[in-house]
């Protein structure tokens, strides 16, 4: 009876699962879809306590509110602009556990393991031990708390590949000789050496696919341990999870036209592009404007669109742009919103925040079809966006970003870039279209320059 209640819930259980991801890949329905997913995960628990006849659960019960007092505030305090820092470090906690859950699988039936699941469960080690330390540097690099830079020495790879065959040799050692049970955390060293190895190699800006790639890595790592406890649902759970981390990590990098090598060991971001160029081209100068010359232009505007970017989310400026758009739209403006994929530092990041302003779902333009209405647009007001608009990624072969979709801002009558100063976006990579006759540089923090042109709008209306 308990067999057959534990396979319900834990059918129940998956539905949620693959409920949750399909309802969370649409604004709308992303709030069910979370309900789904932390309901799903309470069967689950309920399910494995049915299973393993838990009667005894202070236990649990503690940790369930250790895990509650700890995590509740983190979830409801931590900024929209740190949640990928703070995904990172759900996944070394997620990553570690599974690899923890592993070791103590391995101590517990030690000698009596078939060489089979003793293989699944030292691969699952090791991916475990390697995105718990990879996690932790990324979520150190995200934070700040670490430079943002890749660091690089000569024969990075040799060493680092090293490291990784030393991890494999020793699961490979450990499951020919099982009873050798100091070959254990000897794999788990050089697995968490080759994750922080592989991690301090990359560049900032690289962390939130690194964070998508790692999270594929915990899935599967997850995935592995439920084919040696024999647990379907960890099984399906852990290949939902992969399966969905790696999806996304396949977006990202597709979305900024790179490979998931050249992101893992091509060190981008070591060198910084913007001084060479300054140190080499012709002196340029950039025309800057007040709020005040931003609302003439404005008033005579059929047509704006509104180009969000990270400085966006920095200054929490979304709901004076919702102000500054109703004002237009009153006049009779047609007013968009064009979403470039990775626009911000995690996917969706612009989605999120429009979303909590109150903006229409149907005024939100993906990047393809937006760009073709450029041309026809009276002014883009592109608010603390930069990397996601740089011709560069059309132009300049040379150029990092070279090759990235972009959103063709620059074909707009008018281009108004709001931000704090000349520097680069998040690749260090200078913005050719600052320069440009029609743009318009208007610098500051966007909440303060958009409530300045709020108030000059109001103002020439009246
Ligand atoms: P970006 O290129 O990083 O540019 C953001 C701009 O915002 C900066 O140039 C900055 O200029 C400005 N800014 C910062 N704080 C501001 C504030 N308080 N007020 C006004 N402006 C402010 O951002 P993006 O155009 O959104 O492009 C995203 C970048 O992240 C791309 O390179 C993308 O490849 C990368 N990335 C994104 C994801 C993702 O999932 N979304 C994942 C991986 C990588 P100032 O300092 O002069 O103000």
């Amino acid at each position: 009876m308990s067999d057959l209640l534990t396979e319900l819930l834990y059918v129940v259980s998956v539905v949620l699962f693959a409920l949750s991801l399909k309802l969370m890949s649409a604004p709308r329905t992303s709030r069910l879809g979370n309900f789904c997913g932390v309901a799903g995960l309470a069967f689950a628990i309920i399910a494995t306590l049915i299973a393993f006849q838990v009667h005894q659960v202070d236990l649990l019960i503690g940790a369930v509110v250790i895990g509650a007092v700890v995590g509740a505030p983190i979830g409801l305090r931590v900024a929209m602009t740190a949640v990928p820092q703070r995904t990172a470090m759900s996944h070394a906690f997620g990553s570690l556990a599974v690899a923890l859950v592993g070791a103590a699988e391995y101590y517990q039936e030690v000698p009596n393991i078939d060489p089979f699941s003793l293989s699944v469960l030292s691969g699952e080690m090791i991916l475990g031990f390697l995105t718990f330390t990879g996690s932790c540097i990324a979520f150190a690099k995200l934070q700040g708390l670490i430079t943002g830079r890749p660091i690089l020495y000569k024969g990075r790879s040799v060493v680092s590949m090293t490291v990784l065959a030393a991890a494999v040799a020793s699961g490979v050692y450990l499951v020919a000789n099982q009873t050798q049970e100091f070959m254990l955390p000897v794999m788990a060293a050089f697995a968490l050496l080759f994750g922080f190895l592989l991690v301090i190699a990359i560049g900032g800006a690289d962390m939130p696919t690194v964070i998508a790639i790692l999270n594929s890595f915990a899935g599967l790592s997850a995935a592995a341990l439920g084919f040696v406890l024999d647990n379907k649902l960890l099984i399906v759970a852990g290949s939902l999870d992969g399966s969905s981390g790696l999806i996304l990590g396949i977006i990202m990098s597709q979305a900024m036209n790179r490979s998931f090598v050249n992101i893992l060991f091509g060190g981008v971001g070591a060198s910084a592009p913007t001084s060479q160029m300054a140190a080499t081209g012709p002196a340029k100068t950039a025309q800057a404007y007040t709020a005040e010359d931003v609302a003439t232009i404005l008033e005579n505007a059929r047509s704006v669109v509104f180009v969000p970017g990270y400085g966006m989310a920095v200054a929490q400026a979304q709901h004076v742009v919702k102000d500054l758009a109703d004002i237009l739209e009153k006049r009779g403006c047609d007013v968009k919103y064009a979403i470039h994929p990775v626009a911000g530092r995690m996917p969706g990041h612009m989605n999120v925040l429009l979303a909590e302003a109150q903006v229409p779902y149907d005024q939100l333009w993906e990047m393809d079809r937006i760009n073709p209405l450029f041309p026809e647009t009276d002014v883009a007001i592109v608010v603390g966006a930069n990397d996601v608009t740089n011709p560069a990624a059309r132009t300049k072969a040379d150029s990092p970003l070279y090759g990235m979709p972009i959103l063709d801002v620059d074909k707009a009558k008018t281009v108004v870039f709001v931000k704090r100063s000349m520097n680069p976006g998040f690749s260090g990579v200078e913005n050719e279209l600052f320069y440009l006759p029609n743009t318009m540089m208007v610098f500051g923090d966007a909440k303060k320059v958009l409530t300045d042109l709020v108030a000059a709008v109001r103002k020439l209306g009246k």
